[in-house]
């Protein structure tokens, strides 16, 4: 996607909105599901985005499966007409996105719950107000982003000698429902009476980092909702000039290849950069974790959005497998029975390389091969495409209760595999 889009409506949204003159609005803009069937299909899908201005939601995985796009009102003829062209069948899945995205409006004054979503400074807010409460959390600036936000931590530990459970949140700008769920659970740990949570938060250390791309995040709260990246000027420019942002779940260095649609491609949303470990909110990551000792995290948990999917290592390959896959199969399994309980939402789970595509540097792959997390994976939250990347607030509690549940059984079955020993 097209820079050039993100300026053109730039500028046309500097007239439209009143209360952010800057924002990015899409009145009119339709989400449409594709469903792509073969390969020749798909090799001309492909090329869709470089005649008409439409932001393809998904990468390119291959063919028997229905990719998301969205299309201004200026080329929905047109759009319509190459996929029925290319016999492509669709559905129109989103009306008109600005009024989805105008029911989960962001009231930038309202104090931190779970009903709504929040800007940076309300969700920064809570945790140091949690860390300032609570003796046995450990908080911490781990690193700070290209623009000078930091990257907050915290850590739970009420009791010596426990191993610890790292979770990670909002890597991907636009995907709000991590941090928030991702909170909700730091929340649950700190503040829960349920016995079982209060169980979880003495038996174990939680390493939290609720918001490792800050400034991606801020970005989507101001300009544009739909961004994924970070904000570091890459390097590279088109037609519409400077291009900005890697794809920092494609930047850990594991197998790093550079392997995946768009990946190559500057100016797009999953470029993975010139070479792994190149943005700095990364490195702090990694030093950060880098700073315990071996042994001592024994799982590792990035939640994303959206599919309902908890993925496993590799995603480099799918065609090797790693050598306690059987036994992550079964711990991801407990977390898929757990959530579903809850409110009948079905995971899928499976290696990301064989559920999702092939692709390179996310961080579960980084903790698993890298530094010997013996279960990591990636959790995409809820939903399974009605709303896509805009699931409304009314949802944000029940993904936090579902995922709790999850996370209980989840615990539970890797203390049984031994995970914890
Ligand atoms: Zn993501």
């Amino acid at each position: 996607m097209k820079v050039l889009l993100v300026f053109v409506l730039i500028s046309l949204a500097a007239l439209a909105s009143a209360r952010k003159p800057f924002a990015v609005r899409y009145d009119n803009f339709k989400v449409y599901r594709a469903f792509v069937e073969d390969s020749e299909q798909l090799e001309e899908f492909k090329k869709i985005h470089h005649h008409l201005q439409v932001h393809i939601l998904h990468e390119i995985g291959g063919p028997n499966r229905s990719y998301d796009v969205i299309v201004g009102p200026l080329f929905q003829r047109a759009f319509e007409q190459v996929l029925h062209d290319l016999q492509v069948a669709y559905d129109i899945i989103v009306e008109d996105l600005q009024a989805l995205l105008d029911e989960s409006e962001v009231d930038e004054e309202a104090p931190m719950d779970w009903e709504t979503y929040h800007p940076l400074d309300v969700i920064y807010d809570w945790v140091d107000e949690q860390c300032d409460q609570h003796d046995y959390l450990e908080c911490n600036v781990i690193g700070h982003s290209y623009e000078g936000r930091p990257i907050k931590s915290v850590k739970l530990s009420k009791r010596e000698g426990n191993k610890a459970i790292v979770i990670e949140g909002n890597i991907h700008a636009m995907e709000w429902i991590s941090s928030a769920t991702v909170t909700y659970l730091l929340n649950q740990l700190i503040n829960s009476e349920d016995e079982e949570m209060q169980r979880l938060s003495e038996e174990f250390d939680w390493i939290v980092m609720p918001m490792v791309n800050p400034d991606g995040f801020v970005y989507t709260h101001d300009v544009e909702r739909l961004w994924r990246k970070n904000r570091r000027p890459n390097g590279y420019s088109n037609s519409s000039g400077p291009c900005y942002g890697i794809d920092m779940n494609r930047n850990f260095d594991y197998h790093w290849s550079g392997a995946g649609w768009g990946i190559e491609d500057p100016c797009d949303h999953w470029f993975g950069g010139d070479e792994p470990n190149s943005e700095r909110e990364i490195v702090a990551l990694q030093e950060f974790v880098n700073s315990f000792e071996d042994g001592y995290i024994r799982a590792y948990l990035a939640f994303h959005a959206y599919g309902q999917y908890v993925l496993l290592p590799y995603g480099h390959t799918n065609t090797e497998f790693p050598p306690n896959y059987d036994q992550m199969m079964r711990i991801a399994a407990a977390f898929a029975d757990g959530a579903e309980d809850a409110f009948g939402s079905v995971f899928t789970y499976g290696a990301s390389g064989l559920l999702n595509y092939v692709v390179s540097g996310a961080a579960k792959d980084w903790a698993y091969g890298v530094k010997g997390i013996p279960f990591t994976c990636t959790v995409e939250l809820r939903d399974k495409g009605t709303f896509g990347f805009f699931l409304p607030s009314n949802q944000i509690t029940e993904v936090g209760v579902e995922v709790t549940e999850g996370l209980k059984s989840l615990v539970a079955k890797a203390a049984d595999e031994g995970i914890f020993d």
